[in-house]
């Protein structure tokens, strides 16, 4: 589903990325961890096309990622890549579905049809009675359920996650993390996510550890399916 070859990257002197190698199955939910400066999220952004290797390659579902030209590069991101940060990001000026439904619409999908998509997946979320709520009208925990909601619209190969529990209360993120391993049982949903969550770590497939622009350590944590642990 995902392949990271080699990837290099600097900023200026400072390499970030030492030869990154690693391989994402589908439906597998892998944690990327490490401390503070590791270089977690711009691996993560460059597996997300949000930024460019100077060397190596990512490729997702059979697509050679790196060198798609730009506008190839947003249209694939859109309908391929869905993305959750540690703040939602929604636009405060629309509601949750219209927030849901702005990635379906520019990927050229049907206004009736990225509602009926939406409302889907917002009546999946337990977010129906939230619909027509603006942003600030939503709590920490929903707002977070809707930024999936809008990542999920397309159907994407994989969701990418920076930190998205971060910004959470204990009893919201344990919810998020939940939603995570049902996405996966429904949709074999794919997930990458970057975390100093420990609890959510320990809970995914597998742990790759970044120390100083390196993959220093992978861990399997669990092959069950499941997570009885949830
Ligand atoms: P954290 O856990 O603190 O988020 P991280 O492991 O995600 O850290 P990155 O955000 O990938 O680390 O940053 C790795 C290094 O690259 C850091 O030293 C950072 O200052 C630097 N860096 C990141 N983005 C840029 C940029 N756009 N320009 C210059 N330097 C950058």
């Amino acid at each position: 589903m995902i392949e990271i070859k080699n990837i290099h990257k600097h900023y200026g002197d400072l390499e970030v990325l030492k030869g990154i190698d690693a391989s994402i199955k589908k439906g597998e939910i892998v944690s990327i961890v490490g401390p503070s400066g590791a270089g977690k999220t711009t691996l993560l952004q460059i597996v997300g096309t949000l930024e460019k290797a100077d060397e190596g390659e990512v490729i997702i579902s059979d697509t050679p990622v790196s060198r798609l030209r730009e506008k190839q590069l947003a249209a694939f991101r859109n309908k391929h890549i869905g993305f959750v940060f540690q703040f939602h990001q929604l636009l405060p000026e629309f509601t949750a579905l219209e927030n849901v439904m702005i990635p379906a619409l520019i990927a050229k999908m049907r206004s009736t049809e990225a509602e009926k998509r939406a409302r889907e997946i917002l009546d999946f979320l337990n977010l129906n009675d939230r619909i027509s709520h603006k942003p600030a009208q939503l709590s920490g925990g929903e707002k977070q359920r809707v930024a999936v909601a809008r990542a999920l619209v397309n159907h994407p190969d994989v969701i990418l996650a920076d930190e998205p529990s971060g910004s959470l209360d204990s009893q919201n993120k344990i919810e998020l993390h939940r939603l995570f391993f049902d996405l996966r049982k429904e949709f074999d949903q794919t997930f990458v996510i970057v975390t100093h969550d420990e609890s959510l770590a320990a809970i995914t497939d597998r742990i790759i550890q970044m120390n100083d622009g390196r993959i220093t350590e992978e861990m399997r944590e669990t092959d069950d399916e499941t997570n009885p642990t949830l």
